[in-house]
């Protein structure tokens, strides 16, 4: 009897700092939906903060504090869910091995054509010079085969990452590199299906393609109401209107944007950009209806913070939960890989049997 199908998600956030909007419009509020279809893993990805921010450590290990609490606000909460982990990457060796593993079979041909290799270069620069860059979409693939339901797979297992629309090129390589093992040694593991968010990249508040924690672009969850005010009143619009009584561009332009992936009045956003572009409102008007629109948004998620935030003990007790579970089900993933691999040696490591 095959056994019943198991269906988990694993994705994760790099320890780079707090969770921003894109991180919500983009990630957060689709784990949140998904949350209770699968047994769900969000890692937290502490040793790829070291490949951007390899000499920033203090700001590493604040900001895994910082998102376990970002992740509570949102409603993801492991203690009140059995089926929810936080995992702290770090703390997981068979991923250390994993990676290494995946590291030989996967060409370096494929992580420098990578086109998000390649524009995550561009925006480091030489700080994504070290070999630990070059391979993190290999230690990414570990991360999320890790998590691979127990071969042999059934129908109906799956494997599912829900990311933002620059994660689908490492996604392909991860299954890129789960084809090559399969292939190689035996079947292990089960390729990935990945789920997009309504928002699959949300721009900067300066009008850079990406709110990025390293490009200094963002609105944090963390927030409060007037840095969010002072942020949105100093944004990026549209940057060929010098009057109010100009017509405006709604598309590409940022407030419109985020109008649209926040603010739930439908009615209120179609009429302000029928205005817009008649050039009968102003930027201020615009912004100041957005600012109360994220206000409101944020302040439910801003109160359940400062209440996880003010119990000493829960940051700790889910890191543990994650790890403990994490350890069980990647120990069993591994003895598979290291099986597939004749690496388990069991002749040689069995225990001898003593002639008396
Ligand atoms: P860093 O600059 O340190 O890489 P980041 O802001 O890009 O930080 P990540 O930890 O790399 O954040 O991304 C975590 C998840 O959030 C990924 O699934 C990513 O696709 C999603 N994400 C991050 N930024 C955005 C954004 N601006 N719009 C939509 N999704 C985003
Ligand atoms: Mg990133």
């Amino acid at each position: 009897m095959p056994r019943p199908p198991q269906k988990r998600i694993l994705t994760g956030m790099r320890t780079t700092g707090a969770a921003h909007l894109g991180h919500y419009a983009g990630a957060l509020r689709n784990w949140v939906d998904m949350q209770g279809e699968y047994e769900c893993y969000f890692l937290l990805a502490d040793v790829q903060a070291f490949s951007t921010h390899f000499d920033d450590p203090q700001r590493i290990v604040e900001s895994v504090r910082e998102m376990v609490l970002d992740w509570l606000a949102v409603g993801l909460d492991p203690t009140k869910q059995s089926n929810i982990f936080f995992v702290l990457q770090s703390q997981i060796q068979d991923l250390t091995e994993l990676t290494t593993y995946f590291s030989m079979l996967t060409p370096m041909a494929y992580v420098e054509r990578n086109p998000t290799i390649k524009s995550e270069r561009a925006q480091y620069g030489e700080r994504a010079g070290n070999l630990g860059f070059y391979n993190y979409p290999v230690s990414q693939a570990a991360d999320v085969l890790l998590f691979t339901p127990p071969p042999p797979h059934t129908d109906g297992d799956e494997l599912c990452v829900p990311v933002g629309e620059d994660q689908l090129p490492l996604l392909e390589l991860t299954n890129d590199i789960a084809g090559w093992f399969n292939r190689t040694y035996d079947r292990v593991f089960l390729e990935c299906t990945h789920r997009l968010s309504e928002v699959p990249r949300l721009m900067g508040t300066d009008g850079q393609a990406k709110m990025s924690k390293s490009l200094g672009n963002v609105i944090l969850l963390s927030d409060d109401t007037e840095t969010v005010q002072k942020k949105v009143m100093s944004m990026y619009t549209d940057p060929t209107r010098l009057r109010a009584t100009d017509p405006g561009h709604v598309e590409g332009n940022p407030v419109f944007m985020y109008h649209d992936a926040f603010n739930p009045d439908v009615a209120e956003v179609d009429e302000l950009k029928d205005r817009y572009r008649k050039g009968r409102v102003g930027d201020v008007e615009v912004k100041r209806k957005l600012v109360a629109a994220l206000n409101a948004m944020l302040d439910p998620i801003r109160e359940r913070r400062d209440a996880f935030a003010g119990d000493p003990d829960i940051v700790q007790e889910v890191l543990r939960g994650g790890i403990e579970q994490t350890r069980a089900v990647g120990g069993e993933t591994m003895q598979h890989a290291r099986a597939a691999m004749y690496i388990d040696y069991p002749k040689l490591l069995a225990p001898q049997t003593v002639a008396t």
